[in-house]
């Protein structure tokens, strides 16, 4: 079922979990899309990221400690003789030209909350009551599989809240709600459990156990593949004073900034509508395709 779903869903590009999307596929997203422009808490500032950003910047934000198996790296023929030799074919597709590669000043960005805290930094100090941004970008994560709800390049949407510690704690609280009020509206059957990044490594196991003991992430699970191991399609995180620290990052009063934000997979959101209410949107319920504006 899920691979018939998949190849009516979906391009094969030749790479697990990189796919060309179909129309229909892409009106449910655009539709996802609209329900939470409707949803951006008022006076969010919007920012959308394309799908590459800084290599200076995701190096400093600490993302390599945690996860050096998920990130990716542009890379070009840099160096003129490199080129040369390319261009004069004495490097053709079968011989190793890769070999001749250097690393770029780029990485794929890797969710989509990353490239904002460096801006806002630049800017100097946040006002009183901090801020909230809404922001949205195509993320990578080397993560290949063949699995319906698991890509290597996918859509995140989020509602980053950055000031003082209390005001994260309760932006989560009420987004968790929220958040359960459009998974409803949707249709899709849900709940919400604790969870931990997959951190790297031994050191990882002990980061994701602390990530646990303090609460510091959740996330909305939808039975996509199987009820035993829901798939995450939102999650809800804080980060402390974590990006504050390592941008210098200060509320009004000179405190280091505390951040978190909600996540929406779009492509999970869209592929977990498509599992649970069959393959042709044209046959879904008329309350469900007129929120989706269908
Ligand atoms: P998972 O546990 O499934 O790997 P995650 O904890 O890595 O998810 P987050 O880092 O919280 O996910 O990313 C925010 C959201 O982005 C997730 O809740 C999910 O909806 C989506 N997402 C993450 N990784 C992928 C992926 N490989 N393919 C599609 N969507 C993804
Ligand atoms: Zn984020
Ligand atoms: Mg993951």
């Amino acid at each position: 079922m899920t691979e018939a779903l998949k190849a009516k869903l979906f391009h094969s590009l030749g790479v697990d979990g990189v796919y060309g999307r179909t129309g229909s596929y892409e009106a449910v997203v655009a539709g996802l899309t609209r329900c939470l422009d409707g949803l951006r808490p008022e006076a969010a500032e919007v920012f959308r990221f394309p799908p590459v950003m800084s290599r200076a910047q995701i190096e400093r934000s600490g993302y390599l400690k945690s996860f050096p198996n998920l990130l990716g790296c542009m890379c070009a023929l840099d160096q003129p003789e490199a080129q040369a030799r390319v261009a004069a074919g004495t490097c053709t597709e079968t011989a190793d030209w890769t070999s001749l590669l250097s690393a770029g000043d780029l990485v794929l960005t890797p969710a989509a909350c990353y490239p904002l805290y460096p801006i806002l930094a630049a800017r100097g100090g946040l006002s009183e009551g901090g801020v909230t941004c809404d922001v949205a970008c195509e993320c990578f994560r080397r993560e290949p599989s063949t699995a319906m709800d698991r890509f290597q390049s996918f859509r995140m949407r989020e509602f980053v809240r950055i000031g003082a510690a209390q005001d994260i704690v309760q932006f989560r609280q009420d987004w968790i709600a929220r958040a359960r009020a459009l998974a409803d509206d949707l249709g899709l059957p849900h709940k919400i459990d604790l969870a931990s990044d997959p951190f790297f490594g031994r050191t990882g196991v002990l980061m994701a156990n602390s990530q646990i003991e303090q609460a510091l992430k959740f996330e909305l699970l939808v039975p996509v593949i199987s009820a035993e191991r829901p798939t995450a399609c939102m999650s809800f995180n804080y980060h402390q004073d974590h990006f504050g620290e390592t941008w210098d990052l200060k509320t009004h009063d000179g405190a280091l900034a505390h951040t978190g934000c909600v996540a929406f997979g779009m492509d999970r959101l869209a592929v977990a509508l498509f599992a649970t209410h069959g393959p042709d949107s044209t046959a879904w319920p008329l309350t469900l395709k007129a929120r989706l504006d269908l």
